[in-house]
């Protein structure tokens, strides 16, 4: 049976935002565009935070205007409060992204919430982006470790997705944010979630702190999850979390996928060269596997 899997590429945020070198706005909606031309339907643009905490994000509604509105795609705004809302809703992106973290620690640093209040105002942002009639989704942070508090409580991760189903979000994603999780714990918990929030799918969000990324994702997919995050590349990384890396490399998971019978509408050889297009704009060696190896077969494309 052929499976279907859809992958939302965060490079132009989270591959980003924790890179020191300021990339341009051009660049940003190029890598955008060559996302998009290898097949990527789903991709989150931007974040809508305050600049000062975050320089690279600070051209938001720059990168948007500039992309436009190319067809058939979902451009997603990650906003991590009411005013990041607004801004997201009023430069007319089709999606909004909220964050609910699962630590309390965690969410201080982050977005200045306690886990409880990031919950209500994840659920704030459902309705206003429900009520423009725009999409949203939310994904909990941090929902298999935190780098102040440790391991989080699976249960609780659980109790925050029932709470944050009932605002009818498109999905509820699972965020390895700092790279600790390993396959055993992420099929567990995609299951449970899952159950906890059918018909609403599960997205996945991993990073490979600890070189347990692609692994976990082939864990999620086969728990059921139906979307997965990924960064070209794999830039990216957590201010918060000591050594923590990028999402797998979106060629890595597209190779991974492909090989397994597993679709995902994405060209390999066309991230690819985004790939190498990328490391050229950054001016080193990114994380990817594929991009040094190469797909295989030779000509295999995915
Ligand atoms: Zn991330």
């Amino acid at each position: 049976m052929t499976r279907n899997i859809e992958i939302v590429e965060v490079g132009p945020r989270d591959g980003l935002q924790n890179e020191k070198l300021i990339v341009s706005t051009a660049d940003k909606v190029e890598l955008a565009r060559r996302a998009i031309a290898a097949g990527v339907r789903r991709l989150e643009v931007t974040s809508f935070v305050n600049p000062g905490r975050v320089a690279q994000m600070a051209d938001a509604e720059e990168v948007v205007k500039a992309l436009g509105r190319p067809e058939g795609v979902t451009r997603i705004g990650l906003v991590l409060n009411d005013k990041g809302a607004q801004r997201a809703l009023d430069c007319g992106l089709d999606e909004l992204g909220a964050v609910a973290v699962a630590s309390d620690a965690f969410g201080i640093q982050n977005q200045k919430q306690t886990s409880a209040e990031s919950v209500e105002v994840a659920r704030r942002i459902i309705a206003m982006a429900s009520a423009a009639g725009r999409s949203v989704q939310v994904t909990i942070a941090v929902a298999f470790g935190c780098p102040f508090g440790g391991t989080v409580e699976p249960a609780r991760v659980v109790d925050m997705a029932r709470r944050l189903a009932g605002a009818e979000p498109r999905e509820i994603a699972l965020a390895d944010t700092i790279g600790v999780a390993v396959p055993s714990e992420v099929a567990a918990l995609v299951a449970a979630v899952r159950a906890a929030i059918s018909p609403i799918p599960v997205r996945v969000h991993f990073h490979d702190t600890r070189n347990t990324g692609i692994a976990n994702i082939w864990a999620a997919v086969e728990a059921g999850a139906t979307t997965v995050d990924a960064a070209l590349g794999g830039l990216g990384g957590c201010p918060f979390a000591p050594g923590a890396a990028g999402n797998v490399a979106t060629e890595d998971v597209v190779y991974l996928l492909g090989r397994s019978g597993i679709r995902t509408g994405v060209d390999l050889d066309a991230l690819l060269s985004a790939s190498r297009w990328l490391g050229g704009v950054m001016g080193k060696e990114l994380p990817s596997k594929l991009a040094r190896a190469g797909g295989f077969p030779a000509g295999g494309g995915q």
